[in-house]
């Protein structure tokens, strides 16, 4: 792959697995240092080792991002390591589904402080960098089901569709700076996240799809290159879908 990112350093949150993880070997074989989290020393110890055997330039970090102390941990050793990325995306996510009626707090705060609070923390964290810069690239992965509502997913949704209005936002604060944010919308992907449900939603689901199939992780990383390279140096607040033709905004 061309090292199209030398010279650069992405953080991708959530790396340890599914999207997050592709995201991460991509940037990294396109020449980026990447720094890649996990919730746990193992999961970042696990990344640190993946990089290394794929010969990517990187560390794994741990973040939870839903404990403050964790996130300050994160921001001291961020700091100490020298690294100030250039490219933040914003893809730890959770689901905790359930209907409405049934739904408990702790289900809606856990998604909603882990999923959106999340993306503000992050971009805080970085945003100083990048000014400094004068480059920026930030990319927030959202959801289909921001936009097209799913029973059982209130909060997810909620979640992920304020992740568009943020992305919108913060993209006419900072397009001065020369930091574009943009939001990556995956629809039904094979990762863990997908594989608890039933053949028989998965099939229901691919009869929805233009292209009769889940998608893979590496469709929905391609897109995430390409938002973080200089060909997408115009496209700002905007959210590109990747769901087979699921949804058509
Ligand atoms: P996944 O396989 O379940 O991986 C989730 C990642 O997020 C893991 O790396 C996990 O770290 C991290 N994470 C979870 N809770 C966290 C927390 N509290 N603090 C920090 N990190 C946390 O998920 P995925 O399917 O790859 O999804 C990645 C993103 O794409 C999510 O935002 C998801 O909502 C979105 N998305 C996925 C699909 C899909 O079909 N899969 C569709 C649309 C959107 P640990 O390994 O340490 O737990």
């Amino acid at each position: 792959m061309t090292q199209i990112f030398q010279g650069k350093t992405a953080l991708v949150t959530g790396a340890s697995r599914g999207i997050g993880k592709a995201i991460a070997r991509v940037l990294g074989g396109c020449g980026a240092f990447v720094i890649g989290t996990a919730t746990t020393e193992n999961g970042s110890q696990e990344i640190a080792k993946a990089f290394a055997s794929a010969g990517i330039a990187g560390t794994g970090m741990v973040l939870e991002v839903k404990d403050r102390a964790s996130r300050e941990q994160f921001a001291e050793r961020l700091q100490a390591s020298g690294q100030t990325p250039l490219i933040l995306v914003n893809n730890a996510g959770i689901t905790r589904d359930n209907l409405f009626l049934r739904m408990k707090d702790e289900e809606w705060s856990d998604v909603i402080s882990t999923n959106l609070d999340s993306v503000y923390h992050l971009c805080r964290i970085c945003i100083r960098g990048m000014i400094k810069a004068r480059f920026g690239r930030i990319i927030n992965i959202s959801s289909v089901v921001a936009l097209s509502g799913n029973p059982g997913q209130t909060n997810y949704s909620a979640s992920k569709a304020g992740i568009i209005g943020f992305t919108r936002s913060l993209a006419r604060e900072i397009g001065s700076r020369n930091i574009t944010v943009n939001a990556v919308a995956p629809g039904y992907i094979d990762t863990e996240m997908t594989s608890a449900l039933s053949e028989e939603q998965q099939n229901s689901l691919h009869e929805r799809i233009a292209l009769g199939r889940m998608g893979n992780v590496e469709e929905v990383a391609n897109v995430v290159k390409f938002l973080a390279s200089d060909d997408a140096s115009y496209i700002t607040g905007e959210t590109v879908n990747v769901n087979g033709g699921m949804y058509m905004a």
